[in-house]
């Protein structure tokens, strides 16, 4: 199992993950004969520089101020889109944000721990679930396009 759940809820995600990341994705453009602007380089630093959802708005102005102008909602969609395409940050479709994704390599299900108290959002890669879901799949003959599992609770560090 492959989680991230200690350092995000522990708030101990710092300089050092972030840049991990951005190598990781500078690797990841290279392979995939993509241009990691530098327009794209500071969304991805926004998406993991307090490593908490963020909505399109507020990635937009971070974006704004950090630029020092106005930035139109299609360039900040298209950027964001393009880490969630490459797999370099999901979107959490409950709560209409996105997080950088800490295990853009692997292929299993991603399952998402939404403490509903700080807001953090951890993420699991598991293949026990996968198994057991595939499972299902295959008997009810369901052809399975994408897993994403949103799981909302609160997380070991807010629980009294
Ligand atoms: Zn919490």
């Amino acid at each position: 199992m492959l989680t991230n759940a200690k350092l995000v809820f522990n708030k101990n995600i710092n300089q050092k993950h972030t840049e991990a990341a951005i190598k990781h994705a500078e690797y990841l453009c290279l392979q995939k004969q993509q241009k990691f602007t530098s327009l794209r380089r500071t969304v991805f630093e926004i998406l993991w520089e307090d490593y908490q959802p963020l909505g399109a708005y507020e990635i937009k102005q971070r974006l704004s101020m950090r630029l020092g102008k106005k930035i139109d909602p299609p360039t900040v969609y298209r950027a964001i889109e393009f880490f969630v395409d490459l797999g370099l940050a999901n979107k959490i479709e409950s709560l209409n944000a996105y997080i950088g994704c800490p295990f853009p390599s692997s292929q299993r299900s991603y399952i998402f721990l939404i403490c509903e108290n700080c807001k953090n959002v951890a993420e699991v890669s598991t293949g026990s679930v996968d198994n057991s879901l595939a499972l299902i799949m295959e008997k009810l003959k369901f052809k399975l396009r994408k897993q994403h599992i949103e799981v909302k609770g609160i997380c070991s560090k807010c629980s009294p």
